[in-house]
C-alpha cells in the first residue's frame, strides 16, 4: 500500500471501494457497528481538506452517525487487548523457553509479507490477532449477547489507515464468531468519500463521543498508529505487569522517532528484555534475514509494513514524511491527553475480561482473539 507498492505483496495493489456496502447493509435494515483506528482520527480531517495533523475525533464520531452508523466505537480499545494478549504471549515465551524473539502481528500487510517471504518463520508472529480483527470477534459476541443484537443482523466496518486490511478481513480464519467477525474495512479515504457524498459540512459539525461500552482506550492503544507504539504500549504494560511497580516514565523515547531499525533494552526484574522496531517492508526484510542467521538477539520485535507505521498508511490522504511527522506529533499529543495511558489500567478492557474473557491466553481469549498462520509462498510463484 502507498510507497509500498513496489515491494508489498498484501493485496493492496488493486484498491476497492467498499463504500456501497455501507449503504446495502443500511437497506438491509442492519445495525451498523463501525470501528475507528488510532490513526484514522488524525487523517480524516486531513482528507476533508483540513490542515495536515488536524485530530478531529469528536466531528468524525457525528459525521458517522448523520452516515447512519448506529454505534461507532474506538479501535483503542482492542488495541489495549492485543497488548493484554500479546503481552501474556510474550512473557509466556520467555518465561517457557518458547520461540523467540516473538514479532507483532497487527499489521497484515507484515504478515502476509511473512507468509510469502518467510513462511518457515511465522511461528515467531504472535498468535494475537489485530485490533481491527478482535474488535470484529467481539462485536458479534460478547457486545450482541450484552446488546440483545442478533449478530446475524450486525454490519461490522472498520475504518482504517489501511488497504491491507480490507484482505486481512476476508481471510477465512477470520471467522470465530460464527460469521465473518468484521464485514468491511474502509479506508480514512473512503469515509471521507461518504461524508462528502452525503453533503455534510464536516467544519461546521459538533463533538461527539465515542460510543460505550467501547469508548475509552488508553494512550497506549492510541499509540498503535506511530512506529514504536505498539512496542512502547507494550512495554508499559509488561514492565508493571512484571514488577508490580508503577512505571515512573511513560515514554520510551528508544522506540521512538523514524530511523529504519530502533531498539531498546529494559530492565525487567532482573531480566533485560532487548526489543526491536523497523517500520518499511525494506527494513522487514533486513530483520528477517537476521532471524533466519540466527543473528537477531531479541526478544521481542515490532513491525510495520508503512514506513511511519499506519500514520503513513495508505488509506490515507497521500503522505510525505514531513506529513506524517506531523500527524506523528498529534499521535503522541493524544497519549498524553488522555485519562489512562496504560492497556492493563483501561476500565473497558477489565470489564470484559471479568464478564466475558476471563483472564488473558484463557480458553475464550484463545478462541476469538487468536490465530493462524498460512505458508503463502505459491502466491510468489504464480
Ligand atoms: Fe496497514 Fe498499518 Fe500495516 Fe500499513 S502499517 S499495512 S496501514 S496495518
Amino acid at each position: 500500500c502507498g510507497q509500498c507498492v513496489q515491494v508489498c505483496p498484501v493485496g493492496a495493489l488493486t484498491i476497492h471501494d467498499d463504500t456501497n456496502l455501507v449503504y446495502k447493509a443500511k437497506e438491509e435494515g442492519k445495525v451498523l457497528i463501525a470501528q475507528v483506528a488510532p490513526s484514522s482520527r488524525t487523517t480524516i480531517a486531513e482528507a476533508l481538506g483540513e490542515e495536515t495533523g488536524t485530530v478531529s475525533t469528536g466531528r468524525m464520531i457525528t459525521a458517522m452517525k448523520m452516515l447512519g452508523f448506529d454505534y461507532v466505537f474506538d479501535t483503542d480499545f482492542t488495541a489495549d487487548l492485543t497488548i493484554m494478549e500479546e503481552g501474556n504471549e510474550l512473557l509466556n515465551r520467555i518465561t517457557n523457553g518458547g520461540v523467540l524473539p516473538m514479532m507483532t502481528s497487527c499489521c497484515p500487510g507484515w504478515v502476509k509479507f511473512c507468509e510469502t517471504s518467510y513462511p518457515k518463520y511465522t511461528q515467531h508472529l504472535s498468535s494475537a490477532k489485530s485490533p481491527q480483527q478482535m474488535f470484529g470477534s467481539v462485536i458479534k459476541t460478547y457486545f450482541a449477547q450484552k446488546a440483545g443484537i442478533d449478530p446475524a443482523n450486525i454490519f461490522s466496518c472498520s475504518i482504517m489507515p489501511c488497504t491491507a486490511k480490507k484482505f486481512e478481513c476476508k481471510r477465512p480464519e477470520m471467522s470465530d464468531s460464527g460469521y465473518q467477525d468484521v464485514d468491511a474495512a474502509l479506508t480514512v479515504q473512503e469515509l471521507a468519500k461518504l461524508i462528502k457524498s452525503a453533503g455534510i459540512d464536516f467544519s461546521k459539525l459538533e463533538e461527539s463521543r465515542f460510543d460505550n461500552p467501547f469508548g475509552l482506550g488508553s494512550g497506549a492503544g492510541e499509540i498503535f498508529a506511530a512506529t514504536g507504539g505498539v512496542m512502547e504500549a507494550a512495554l508499559r504494560t509488561v514492565y508493571e505487569v512484571l514488577t508490580g511497580e508503577e512505571l515512573k516514565q511513560l515514554e520510551f523515547q528508544a522506540v521512538r522517532g523514524f530511523e529504519g531499525l530502533k531498539e531498546a533494552a529494559v530492565d525487567i526484574n532482573g531480566t533485560t528484555v532487548k526489543v526491536a522496531v523497523v517500520h518499511s517492508l525494506g527494513e522487514a526484510r533486513k530483520i528477517m534475514d537476521r532471524v533466519v542467521d540466527g543473528t537477531a538477539d531479541y526478544h521481542f520485535i515490532e513491525v510495520m509494513a508503512c514506513p511511519g507505521g499506519c500514520i503513513g498508511g495508505g488509506g490515507n490522504p497521500v503522505r510525505n514524511w514531513k506529513k506524517v511527522a506531523k500527524r506523528t506529533v498529534n499521535v503522541y499529543q493524544q497519549d498524553k491527553d488522555l485519562p489512562i495511558r496504560k492497556s492493563h489500567e483501561s476500565p473497558a478492557i477489565k470489564m470484559i475480561y471479568e464478564e466475558f474473557l476471563g483472564e488473558p491466553l484463557s480458553e475464550t481469549s484463545h478462541h476469538l482473539l487468536h490465530t493462524k498462520y498460512a505458508n503463502r509462498q505459491d502466491i510468489l510463484r504464480i
